[in-house]
């Protein structure tokens, strides 16, 4: 394989940047030419293409976002739209092409995998909902962007004896709402994968209150419930004094955590490495910590779910 593309595609995440570097270096090591495809699938149906060189990705493995721009395109989801990108890539002479996004991404790549281009997806999203992978990019640093404000939240919960509802994100997956519910000390917990009981979460407002505690935390991802309404519901229904954040957009930016640089690097590289060895329609990932090519099929008929353990942990030690 001569040259190859690189994409992000979806919802931005930190790290994805890393690991456009880690594409783009390690495919120049191994004597291919790279091009950066800007803006998605939107950008290649318009021919958004330029050579990438190893300067062009100098000084950007500490940076958020992606310098390759993102898109969500509705185009492109049709047969004339996959044809079109097709036809693009192969004018430019390109074989293999690197889709960096969430599963909708790789959908796409599916459809071109399907049109002979091979494929090889890297799983970036913050929302870490993406089976068969221990990690996607982006997750551990808006983890650690939300439990900072909780942190800080905490202090003003504490000071003037609220609770407060913090929004975090997560339409379709809980584990952001896990991982900083429990790392954050939250009361209660609420994901989209479990029924919401506001009975359960008031129980707990007043067992705390019983012995002495004013303030409390309640975590809820934006797929359980809107902050908002929980917020109203436990003013209208209990005696204690309610605010609500919603974090939204912070979560997705940031300078990426040293995890997610290492996670994004080895997946850069080791995506160049599968197409080079013929690879194609997979995943590249890590699984139990070690590197592993998952075919795109077995990623979309994969069942997943958040890491329970953690809610059933949180919910004993937050008693
Ligand atoms: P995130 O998890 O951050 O939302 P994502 O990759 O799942 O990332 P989507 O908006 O679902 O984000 O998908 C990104 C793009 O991939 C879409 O805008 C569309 O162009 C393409 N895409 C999504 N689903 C399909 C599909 N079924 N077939 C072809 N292309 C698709």
């Amino acid at each position: 394989m001569k040259r190859i593309a690189v994409l992000t595609s979806g919802g931005d995440a930190p790290g994805m940047n890393a690991a456009i570097r880690a594409v783009v270096r390690t495919a120049i090591y191994s004597g291919m030419e790279v091009m950066g495809i800007r803006r998605g699938y939107r950008g290649l149906m318009k021919d958004e293409v330029e050579p990438m060189s190893l300067g062009s990705v100098a000084d950007i493995i500490q940076r958020g976002g992606t310098i390759l721009y993102t898109a969500r395109s509705k185009d492109f989801q049709t047969p004339e739209g996959q044809a079109r990108a097709a036809e693009v890539l192969r004018s430019h002479g390109i074989e293999g092409l690197i889709i960096i996004g969430g599963d909708g991404s790789f959908r796409g790549a599916q459809a071109l995998t399907r049109l002979g281009i091979a494929t090889i997806g890297i799983p970036g999203t913050i929302d870490n909902d993406i089976p068969g992978c221990d990690r996607t990019i982006g997750f551990d640093t808006a983890i650690n962007t939300a439990i900072d404000a909780i942190d800080k939240i905490r202090d003003t919960a504490t000071s003037h004896d609220r609770t407060y509802v913090v929004e975090v994100m997560g339409r379709n997956a809980g584990d952001i709402a896990l991982h900083v519910g429990l790392a954050g000390g939250a009361e209660s917990i609420l994901i989209p994968e479990l029924p919401v009981s506001m009975d359960d979460v008031m129980a707990k407002l007043e067992r705390g209150a019983a012995r002495g505690k004013e303030h409390s935390i309640i975590v809820v991802a934006e797929g359980a419930a809107r902050g908002m309404e929980v917020g109203k519901y436990l003013s209208e229904h209990t005696q204690f004094e309610v605010r609500v954040t919603v974090l939204g957009h912070i979560q997705r930016g940031g300078a990426p955590s040293a995890d997610d640089r290492i996670l994004a690097s080895k997946l850069g590289s080791y995506a160049v490495k599968l197409l080079q060895q013929g690879e194609s329609g997979k995943m590249a990932a890590t699984l139990n910590g070690v590197l592993t090519a998952v075919d795109f099929d077995t990623v979309f008929t994969t069942p997943r779910e958040p890491d329970f353990s953690l809610y059933k942990l949180a919910e004993m030690i937050s008693i």
